[in-house]
């Protein structure tokens, strides 16, 4: 079970990744196939812009359900 400051409505793929013991390559494919977090695009100065993925709360109530946490 995870549980979360309630103050708290919106996760980094590296806090949904300690929170739940996923790891990243595995919460991208999980995100992707469940259609899981939205996508946001930060500017880089000088390079293509970043994607990353920012979940709900929701998101990672469904997420800790769905995936055992990585043992690799
Ligand atoms: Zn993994």
């Amino acid at each position: 079970m995870v549980t979360v400051k309630s103050s708290k409505k919106i996760f980094t793929e590296e806090e949904i990744s300690g929170l739940t013991g996923i790891c990243s390559d595995h919460l991208r494919d999980l995100a992707r196939s469940k259609h899981l977090g939205s996508i946001v695009r930060a500017a880089v100065q000088g390079g293509d812009p970043a994607e990353r993925r920012m979940f709900t709360n929701s998101d990672l109530m469904v997420l800790a359900v769905l995936a055992p946490r990585c043992h690799h």
